[in-house]
């Protein structure tokens, strides 16, 4: 997988627009403060480009385009002329992928393959969802309390919807939480991450040359504190979709009160990924440590509680170390690179810590543990896979979210013992088993409190199936059909006819 030169030229074309602007009414315009702040690529602390810093002003602008389009244009529009604008979209996504995933890849470090990986999803995501768009309707009610009655449902698009997303999947969450907003007619104000706010202003560039009309699809760069916060508080949004952290989901959950707005939330996770004696561990080690540290850990799915069986226990810590060690560590855009850096200087000190913190509570360290600093590896955030062994539930690195590549590996006994533990977090996003055997492996994605259980596999996703989290990880969905009704509202249509 290498970037072509007309990429990468596109790309420089791209960043030389600097400073970027805010989209807003389907105009690029500075912010009203007219301040700007500075991304920089993690791997090598290059500058990339300076950003519009959005705040409450914006927001407001942005927010007034949204309802103005929503009640104009967008809402006039038929599903079907709504489809064909979202599948130029998908078309276009797809010739210029390699200019968003390099954008990221740049932008918050992730290796070239690994952006350049999700291409396939995310393009198939926003047909699935063009698909959908003419695939919306209610029912019809046979009444018995009411006479000569015809009742149906009618479904309407909720509104103007909020989109606040992370930085560790720009194109991935600006994808997620766009499609299904466009296709059930809703339109849009997204502000990305500050940490990498590149990729979803180059999205909706494609998104208004694919015809979408001025004001569906906004784009306020900014604060968390500031645009994020205006945003989520905004008396004129009709919902909220949030990924991101637990600290600043409930903090959403505050500021939405004001007008009740709906809101979903795509949070934290500390998964557990299950081992038994009898797993394949040809297949089962390898996905182990890249279910932990693909991306560098910065997955919300990580399954970073590792349960082992005892009896294969030894082994399969010293096989994910050295799976671990073997992974290439360095700058994203070299097409070699498995693991790029941490995101961020905040990142690496948060993940640091926990490094620093777990031999004090006991945990062996097997492999990694401290930040690379030769010469191909200062200027970046580089943290190497790290393998901790000897871990307890009571320690910090088996009960919080670190969002770094880091495994906490635990023996077990039995299969009570096991769920109770792996069950035994206020987080419930992802788990995975593994086991030949399928009557166990159907008990336990039963008794799994979490919003996906892979068996045999980890991180398996597809359009079709629903993303979530249980308890603590958030709730509502992403992906799939499930989700589909928390964008629309529906009415009751009584009309008496005797
Ligand atoms: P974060 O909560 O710090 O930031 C996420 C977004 O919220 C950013 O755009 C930020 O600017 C904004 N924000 C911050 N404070 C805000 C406020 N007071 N009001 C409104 N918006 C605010 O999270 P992060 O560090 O960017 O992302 C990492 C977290 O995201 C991890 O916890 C990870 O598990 C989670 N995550 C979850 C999923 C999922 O689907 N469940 C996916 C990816 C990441």
């Amino acid at each position: 997988m290498t970037i072509s030169a007309e990429t990468r030229s596109a790309v420089q074309a791209f960043l030389g627009k600097s400073p970027k602007r805010l989209l807003i009414g389907g105009e690029w315009r500075a912010a009203a403060s007219g301040k700007t702040f500075e991304t920089r690529n993690p791997a090598t602390g290059e500058l990339l480009a300076e950003v519009a810093e959005g705040a409450s002003a914006d927001i407001d602008l942005a927010v007034a385009a949204a309802r103005a389009a929503f009640e104009g244009p967008w809402r006039r529009m038929k599903p079907g002329e709504r489809q064909r604008i979202m599948l130029r979209l998908a078309d276009l996504v797809e010739a210029h992928f390699d200019e968003l995933a390099l954008l990221d890849t740049l932008d918050m470090g992730a290796p070239i393959r690994h952006t350049l990986g999700s291409k396939h999803h995310l393009v198939s995501m926003l047909r699935y969802y063009a698909g959908i768009a003419t695939a919306i309707y209610g029912q019809t009610a046979d009444t018995s309390l009411c006479g000569e009655m015809f009742a149906a449902t009618l479904k309407e698009p909720v509104g103007v919807v909020g989109a606040i997303i992370p930085w560790n999947g720009p194109m991935w969450a600006t994808i997620f939480k766009t499609a299904p907003a466009l296709a059930t007619g809703c339109t849009v104000v997204l502000k990305p991450a500050e940490d990498a706010p590149l990729s979803p202003l180059r999205f909706a560039e494609l998104a208004l040359e694919a015809g979408l009309p001025p004001g569906v699809l906004n784009i306020v760069t900014g604060f968390g504190g500031d645009a994020g916060a205006a945003l989520a508080a905004h008396m004129d949004v009709d919902k909220l979709s949030f990924t991101g952290s637990n600290v600043t989901g409930q903090q959403i959950v505050r500021a939405s009160a004001g007008n009740l707005k709906r809101l979903s939330l795509e949070l934290g996770g500390k998964s557990p990924n299950i081992l038994f004696n009898d797993a394949d561990l040809s297949r089962a080690a390898p996905a182990a440590a890249m279910a932990v540290f693909a991306n560098s850990g910065q997955i919300c799915t990580a399954g970073t509680r590792v349960y082992v069986q005892r009896g294969i226990h030894d082994e399969l810590v010293a096989e994910m170390a050295r799976i671990g060690a073997a992974l290439k560590i360095g700058n994203g855009a070299d097409p070699a690179t498995d693991l790029g850096p941490l995101v961020s200087q905040r990142q690496l000190d948060r993940v640091l810590g926990y490094l620093d913190s777990a031999p004090g509570e006991g945990a062996r360290l097997v492999s990694g543990g401290a930040r690379l600093s030769d010469a191909e590896h200062a200027a970046g955030f580089f943290v190497p896979p790290t393998v901790f062994a000897g871990v307890s539930d009571q320690m910090r690195i088996a009960r919080e979210e670190i969002f770094g590549p880091v495994a906490s590996v635990m023996p077990f006994d039995d299969v009570d013992e096991v769920v109770a533990r792996a069950n035994a977090t206020p987080y419930g996003l992802g788990a995975g088993v593994w086991t030949r055997d399928i009557g166990r492996a159907h008990a336990m994605a039963k008794r799994l409190r979490a919003g996906s259980v892979w068996v045999n596999c980890y991180n398996a996703m597809d359009p079709s199936m629903p993303f979530g989290g249980y308890k603590m990880s958030g709730y509502g969905r992403e992906s799939g059909t499930a989700q589909l009704d928390d964008y629309m509202s529906i009415k009751g249509l009584w009309i008496q006819h005797d």
